[in-house]
C-alpha cells in the first residue's frame, strides 16, 4: 500500500489526508503541537474571502469549489466524528464599500455570485443588531446571502476524530527537522522522535512550512502574519449575519457567542495578544454591533496565518525533490481555499484530472526563493 506522510496537522493537512485515505493510502500525520491548535482553531471559520474581488482568479477558483462542496463535507464530519462544526449560512453584510463598488459589482457578475443592495427595512430584517442611527436613511449596504461560516475549534475537533476513525495515524508533538534522502529520492522524515519513512511527503506546515524548507531547499514565500480575536459571551438574536465594515467583522455562533476580528501584524512567530488590540477591537465591534457593550469579552487570543504575497497558495511537487510535496501558504483563506486545495494536491498525488488548472499554484522557480525572510508582505491583502 502507498505510505504518504503528511507534515502538519492543521485544516490543509487534515483535508489532506482524509481524501487520501479514503482512496486507500495509509497516512501519518506528524504534528510538532497538538492536531488543530494554530491557525486552523484560531480563525474565523467564514467560507469567504473578505472583500472577494480584491483577489486573483486562483484564489476565487479555489474559493468557489469549496463554497460549493463544504455542506455535504460539513455533514460526512459531523456523521463521522459525532462533533457538529456548527456551519450556518448567515450570509455576509458589507457596510461601506462605497469605493469600491463599481469593481465589487463587476467582480460579483463575472463569478455568478448574488449580491444584493439593501436599505431601510429590509436592512432591518436583515440585521436588526446594527446602529441605524448613523446610517442615513437612503444608505444602502451590500448583502451576499449565500456564505456561510463554521466554528473552527470544532471543525479541527471533529476532522481529527474523523481522521482517526478511519485509521490515519497522528503523531502529536512530533517535529520534523529534515529529510531522508537517498540519491535524488525523498524517502521520508527525521524528526525529534526518530525516523519515519514513506513513499511521498507532504508539507503542510501553515506559516512555518518555509522555515521547514529553507535549511535544505529553495522555499515558498511564505511568512507568519499575526492576527488578534475576541470573542463576547452574547446571546441568540444579538447578530444573525457576518457584518463587515473598515476591515473589522462580526461573526454570529450558533449559541449567542459573537467573534470579532481581526488585525494584520507581521511581527514572526509571535502570538501574544495586547490590551491595545483588546480595546480597539471592542470598540470596533460595539460600533458595528451597539447591543455588544452589554456583553462581556469572553477571550482574546490570537493565530498565525501562512501569509503569502498575493494570497495564492503553493500547491505541488518541489521542483528540486522528487516526492516532496507543498499544500501551503493559504494566508487569510485557509478554511475557504483549503477544501479545493487539498483536491488538487491530491490529484497530483494519486494521477487524477485536476479540479481546476494547476498551473498558478505551482512551485515554480520564481515562485521559490532561497531566504523566507526576505519577503516583505505589508503590502498584502
Ligand atoms: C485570526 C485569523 C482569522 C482567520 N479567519 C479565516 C476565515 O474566516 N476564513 C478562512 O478561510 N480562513 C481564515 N483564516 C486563515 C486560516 O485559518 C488559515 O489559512 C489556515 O488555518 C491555514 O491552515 P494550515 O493547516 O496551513 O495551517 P495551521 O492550522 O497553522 O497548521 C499547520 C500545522 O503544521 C504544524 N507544523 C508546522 N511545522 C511543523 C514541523 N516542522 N513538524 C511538525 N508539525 C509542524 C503546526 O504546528 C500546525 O499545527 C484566519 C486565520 C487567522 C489567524
Amino acid at each position: 500500500m502507498n505510505k504518504i506522510i503528511i507534515i502538519g496537522a492543521g485544516i490543509i493537512g487534515m483535508l489532506t489526508a482524509r481524501l487520501l485515505v479514503k482512496a486507500g493510502v495509509c497516512v501519518t500525520i506528524i504534528e510538532q503541537g497538538y492536531a488543530g491548535k494554530e491557525s486552523s482553531w484560531a480563525g474565523g471559520g467564514i467560507i469567504s474571502p473578505l472583500y472577494p474581488w480584491r483577489y486573483s482568479d486562483p484564489v476565487t477558483h479555489l474559493a468557489q469549489w469549496g463554497q460549493t462542496h463544504y455542506p455535504e463535507l460539513l455533514e460526512e464530519i459531523r456523521l463521522n466524528s459525532g462533533i457538529d462544526p456548527e456551519y450556518i449560512q448567515s450570509g455576509l453584510l458589507y457596510l461601506d464599500i462605497e469605493d469600491e463598488l463599481q469593481q465589487a459589482i463587476e467582480w460579483e457578475k463575472k463569478h455568478d455570485y448574488v449580491f444584493e443592495p439593501v436599505s431601510g427595512e429590509a436592512l432591518q430584517s436583515i440585521e436588526p443588531g446594527l446602529d441605524f442611527s448613523s446610517f442615513d436613511a437612503d444608505k444602502y449596504v451590500w448583502f451576499t446571502p449565500t456564505i456561510g461560516q463554521v466554528r473552527n475549534p470544532r471543525l479541527v475537533r471533529a476532522l481529527r476524530e474523523y481522521l482517526l476513525r478511519l485509521g490515519v495515524v497522528i503523531e502529536q508533538q512530533t517535529q520534523a527537522m529534515s529529510f531522508i534522502i537517498q540519491g535524488e529520492q525523498l524517502k521520508g522524515v527525521l524528526t525529534d522522535k526518530g525516523s519515519f519513512y514513506a513513499d511521498q511527503v507532504v508539507v503542510a506546515g501553515g506559516a512555518w512550512s518555509a522555515r521547514l524548507l529553507e535549511k535544505w531547499l529553495k522555499a515558498p514565500k511564505i511568512a507568519p502574519v499575526k492576527g488578534q480575536m475576541i470573542v463576547f459571551k452574547a446571546e441568540p438574536g444579538v447578530v444573525s449575519r457576518i457584518v463587515l465594515s473598515k476591515g473589522r467583522y462580526v461573526i454570529p455562533r450558533k449559541d449567542g457567542r459573537v467573534v470579532l476580528g481581526s488585525t494584520l501584524e507581521f511581527n514572526d512567530f509571535d502570538k501574544t495578544t495586547t490590551d491595545d488590540v483588546l480595546h480597539e477591537l471592542v470598540q470596533e465591534a460595539c460600533r458595528i454591533i451597539p447591543a455588544l457593550r452589554n456583553y462581556p469579552v469572553e477571550k482574546q487570543w490570537a493565530g498565525l496565518r501562512p501569509g503569502s504575497i498575493d494570497g495564492v497558495p503553493y500547491i505541488g511537487e518541489h521542483p528540486e525533490l522528487k516526492n516532496l510535496y507543498l499544500n501551503a501558504g493559504h494566508f487569510r483563506n485557509g478554511v475557504v481555499i483549503g477544501l479545493a486545495s487539498c483536491q488538487l494536491l491530491v490529484d497530483q498525488l494519486l494521477g487524477q484530472d485536476a479540479i481546476v488548472e494547476p498551473t498558478p499554484y505551482l512551485l515554480t522557480e520564481e515562485r521559490l526563493v532561497n531566504d523566507s525572510k526576505q519577503i516583505d508582505l505589508s503590502s498584502a491583502i
